[in-house]
């Protein structure tokens, strides 16, 4: 049944991708009531409603879910069982079953595996023997990732050899891990979809990203790569949302190596980093076109309007003081971000820019000449 504004939406998770979900829902005149523990949240700030409650607060997701109309995620982490638990008071969308398979990367690699596409070379590491017993399909350089709860790098060591890999392992808490090829990379990409309850899919334009330090620095839209590659993407996304029922906008990162061969690196059940971009270059944003689907609302247009670079902001760059922000709004075809959250760590995703141009490489070189002077 499609949810018309004036319903009420319920977002489990209160980061950035949440508080800008809740700025396009409520523009589009729905209520958002958000479930997030923390209560500094960025989303809240926008927020109708925030219920301050851990994910398994049965009190709270019951007060929460017989308030909402519909529920979405913003925030792969979540309980599976957080997820069914809410199904008995309405909609939730996307499925526990399609969250949770991204949940941990050795389900997650077997799955892309039974889409027919090709997962990074991999093993699954339980106990320190399976180390060894990896080099048959590992060869070294290898990164050591755990299975759960990695993001922006975090949670990942590279490894040169066996008894490095051991270490890394032990250091790791002997927690389930994958030991990972480590790819000579071309370039990185990843695709965000958008799939309806009807199943039908809609792919926006290919993002190409760049990476410092494991964390996402910066994403080149339209990507520099041949257009039957960006298709050959777009398909393996589509397969992969297809076979996982999936109803929402998730995003697929992919590898693509020296020799041309793309490989999926992994997917996340919800909006993603590289497609905030959608927010100043698209005539719809990721955000609403999450909106329209979980409301069962017609797809927005996905068409890119403009080429744009899209930089990430991180808690480096202030440093002691604020960046020089004026070097940035000086810059007219450029937009500012900032996600209100009260402290500045390294590494902290604070906000972002994107930077309109006549082509790529034009907003390339304004986007860097504005990081410079930050
Ligand atoms: P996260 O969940 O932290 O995003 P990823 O597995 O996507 O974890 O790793 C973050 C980044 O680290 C990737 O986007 C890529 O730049 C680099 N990386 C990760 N795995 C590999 C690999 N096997 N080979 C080469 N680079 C990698
Ligand atoms: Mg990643």
């Amino acid at each position: 049944m499609t949810l018309l504004p004036g319903s009420t939406i319920g977002m489990l998770g209160g980061g950035q991708l949440g508080r800008m979900f809740t700025v396009a829902a409520r523009t589009l005149g729905y209520r958002v009531i958000v479930l997030e523990p923390d209560p500094h949240s960025p989303a809240a700030q926008f927020a109708d409603e925030h219920i301050i409650a851990a994910y398994d607060d049965t009190a709270a997701l019951t007060l929460f879910g017989n308030a909402c109309d519909v529920v979405t995620t913003e925030f792969e982490n979540i309980p599976a069982k957080t997820l069914e638990f809410l199904t008995q008071f309405c909609p939730v969308r996307p499925a526990a079953s399609a969250v949770e398979m991204a949940q941990d990367r050795i389900v997650e690699k077997e799955f892309v595996r039974s889409c027919g596409l090709l997962p990074v070379p991999f093993a699954a590491i339980r106990r320190i023997p399976d180390l060894a017993a990896a080099q048959e399909l590992v060869t070294f350089p290898a990164i050591l990732k755990t299975a759960r709860l990695g993001y922006d790098g975090k949670g990942q060591s590279t490894v040169h050899d066996l008894a490095e890999a051991e270490a890394a392992f032990v250091r790791m808490g002997e927690v389930e891990c994958v030991l990972e090829q480590r790819v000579d990379l071309a370039c990185e990409i990843s695709v965000i979809l958008a799939r309806s309850v009807s199943g039908e899919v809609r792919c926006f334009p290919v993002a190409e990203n760049e990476h410092r330090n494991g964390i996402l620095h910066q994403t080149i839209v339209p990507a520099r790569v041949a257009p039957a590659l960006a298709q050959s993407a777009q398909a393996a996304a589509t397969r992969i949302a297809n076979k996982l029922d999936f109803v929402g906008v998730m995003a697929v990162e992919f590898f693509i190596t020296r020799s041309g061969e793309l490989l999926v690196n992994e997917m996340a059940p919800r909006t993603h980093n590289s497609g905030h971009y959608t927010l100043d270059a698209c005539i719809t944003s990721q955000f609403e076109q999450q909106v329209r689907m979980v409301c069962e609302l017609p797809f927005g247009d996905t068409h890119l309007l403009s080429s744009v670079v899209m930089v990430n902001l991180l808690g480096d760059v202030w440093g002691d003081s604020q960046p020089l922000w004026l070097a940035l709004l000086q810059s007219a075809h450029t937009k500012l971000h900032l996600y209100g959250k009260r402290e500045a760590r390294v590494g902290r995703k604070m906000g972002h820019y994107c930077t309109l141009a006549d082509n790529a490489d034009a907003a390339l070189a304004e986007a860097g000449r504005i990081f410079q002077q930050l």
